[in-house]
C-alpha cells in the first residue's frame, strides 16, 4: 500500500542514505581485480543524514588500556596508521575519535591505567563436557536470495548444459541441513530466510530517486555527461544493486539486531574463480575455501562517520576475540572434512588473522552491521571443476563414490564442516 510504502521508505533512507555500495560480480562477469567472491566494496560516499550515536561508546570508557586498544586496532581491525590517522588520535591517557568528517569534534574514550585491574565482563566461557549448544543462539544468515533473482544477484551461471548455479539456493540448503543439525545439539537456530525471496520488502522501482541522484553525482565528478543509453543502464544496475544488495541487507541487519540478537551469526556462501576468458566459460581448477571475520578497514571507509562508528563499537564490544576463536576452528573443520586448500588474499584489502590458514578480516557490509559476532564462510570454488562436479549431483543422500572417494554431497559436507566447527568452539557468548 502507497502509505505503508512511504513510511517505509523513509525509516530505509535513514538507514542508508548514502547508496554508496558498489558489487564486484564474480560469477558471469568480464575482468577482475580481486579473486574472491562475494565482496561489498565502498567507492564512493555523499553525505549522510543518519549520524552515529556516539554515545553508545559511553559504556566503554575506561575499559581498554592504550596498548590493548592499539594491539586490537592494528592487528584486526586497522593495520596501517595512515588509514585511522585522520580519524584517530591516540593520546597517552585517551583515543580521540573524529564524530563527523571535514569537523574539529571529537568523542574522547578514556584508557584504563594499566596499573588497574579489568572490569572488563568475561568474554566467553567454554561449554559442558557434553559439547551441547544449549542456550547458544545462532543465526544463519544465507546468503544472496537466488530463485528468480539470482541472474540479477550476478550469482548465477550455467555451463555445458546443465541446471543452472545458483549461489542463493545452494547456501539456503545448506542452512536448512545445519539449522536440524545445531538444533539437535540444543542450539537455538534462526534463518534469515526460508525461501528464495528476499527479505526486505523493497524492489529496484523504489530506488529511482537514489539511482538518479547518484548517477548526477558521478557525471559532476567524471566532469560528462552519459549518453541515454549508458544511463539507462547505469541506472537499472543501481536500483538493483541497491534492492538485492544494501537493502536486503539492511532488512536482515534489522532481524539480527531488534528481533534475534543472537550470539553468533554465520554468513553462508559459496565463493568463485574469475573466469580465464570471460567470452568462453572453462571450468577452473582452483578451488579453496577461506573464513572471514569483520576487520581490515582502509583508510576511505575510515572516512565514512558510520563505517568508523561500527568498527570502533565491534573493537570495544570485543566481538573480534569470539570471531577469531570460531573462524579458527571453522577452517581446521573445514580443511580437515573438505581436505580443500586456505585460499590467501594478496591485496590490502584483506589482513591475515591469527596462525591458522584461511582466516582472514575484511569489512562487508553484511559482517560490519550485524550488531553481534559474524563469521562469513566462503568455502568451494562453485566454477572449479570438482565442485562444480559435485554441484551438479545434486543434494543426494548418504555417501557417493567420486574419483575412488566416497564422499557426501557439497550441500551435505558444507553443513558437517560448519557443524564440527561450532561444536569445537563450544562457545556460550553471552
Ligand atoms: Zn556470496
Amino acid at each position: 500500500m502507497y502509505l505503508e510504502s512511504s513510511v517505509k521508505r523513509k525509516t530505509l533512507q535513514t538507514l542508508f542514505p548514502s547508496s554508496c555500495y558498489y558489487k564486484l560480480n564474480f560469477w558471469n562477469i568480464k575482468r577482475l581485480i580481486i579473486p574472491v567472491l562475494c565482496t561489498y566494496i565502498l567507492v564512493d560516499c555523499f553525505a549522510r543524514e543518519n549520524l552515529p550515536n556516539w554515545n553508545l561508546l559511553d559504556s566503554f570508557q575506561g575499559l581498554l588500556t592504550k596498548q590493548e586498544f592499539e594491539h586490537t586496532l592494528k592487528t584486526i581491525y586497522c593495520p596501517r596508521v595512515s588509514w585511522y590517522e585522520n580519524w584517530l588520535k591516540l593520546n597517552r591517557g585517551e583515543v580521540l575519535i573524529r564524530k563527523k568528517m571535514g569537523k574539529d569534534d571529537w568523542y574522547i574514550l578514556s584508557f584504563r591505567d594499566g596499573n588497574l585491574s579489568s572490569n572488563a565482563p568475561r568474554q566467553f566461557s567454554i561449554s559442558d563436557q557434553n559439547n551441547s549448544l544449549h542456550g547458544f543462539c545462532i543465526a544463519l544468515d544465507p546468503g544472496h536470495i537466488g530463485g528468480a533473482f539470482s541472474k540479477m544477484e550476478g550469482r548465477h551461471f550455467s555451463i555445458g548444459g546443465e541446471k543452472p548455479v545458483k549461489e542463493g539456493d545452494l547456501v539456503l540448503a545448506v542452512a536448512k541441513s545445519l539449522s536440524k543439525k545445531l538444533s539437535i545439539l540444543g542450539a537455538e537456530v534462526h534463518l534469515l530466510r526460508e525461501q528464495n525471496k528476499p527479505v526486505t520488502t523493497f524492489r529496484p522501482k523504489d530506488f529511482e530517486k537514489e539511482s538518479e541522484d547518484w548517477l548526477k553525482q558521478k557525471e559532476i565528478q567524471l566532469k560528462r555527461k552519459y549518453s541515454r543509453i549508458e544511463r539507462q543502464k547505469l541506472l537499472t544496475q543501481r536500483k538493483e544493486v541497491l534492492f538485492y544488495r544494501v537493502s536486503e541487507i539492511h532488512a536482515r541487519a534489522d532481524h539480527i539486531n531488534k528481533v534475534i540478537r543472537p550470539d553468533l551469526t554465520i554468513c553462508l556462501h559459496l565463493n568463485a574463480a574469475p573466469w580465464a576468458n570471460p567470452d568462453k566459460f572453462e571450468l577452473v581448477e582452483r578451488n579453496d575455501f577461506h573464513i572471514l571475520v569483520n576487520g581490515c578497514y582502509m583508510g576511505g571507509e575510515l572516512s565514512d562517520d558510520n563505517q568508523r562508528f561500527e568498527m570502533l563499537f565491534r573493537l570495544l564490544n570485543g566481538w573480534h576475540k569470539k570471531e577469531k576463536l570460531i573462524a579458527e576452528n571453522l577452517s581446521n573443520a573445514f580443511s580437515r572434512i573438505t581436505k580443500l586448500p586456505a585460499f590467501n588474499y594478496k591485496g590490502p584489502n584483506a589482513l591475515k588473522i591469527g596462525d591458522v590458514p584461511g582466516v582472514w578480516a575484511r569489512n562487508l557490509l553484511a559482517n560490519r552491521i550485524y550488531r553481534c559476532p559474524v563469521v562469513f564462510l566462503e568455502p568451494y570454488v562453485v566454477n572449479s571443476r570438482d565442485a562444480f562436479g559435485r554441484i551438479i549431483l545434486g543434494d543426494y543422500k548418504g555417501k557417493k563414490k567420486l574419483n575412488g572417494e566416497l564422499k557426501y554431497s557439497l550441500v551435505e559436507e558444507y553443513a558437517k564442516s560448519v557443524l564440527e566447527g561450532i561444536r569445537n568452539s563450544c562457545l556460550f557468548i553471552r
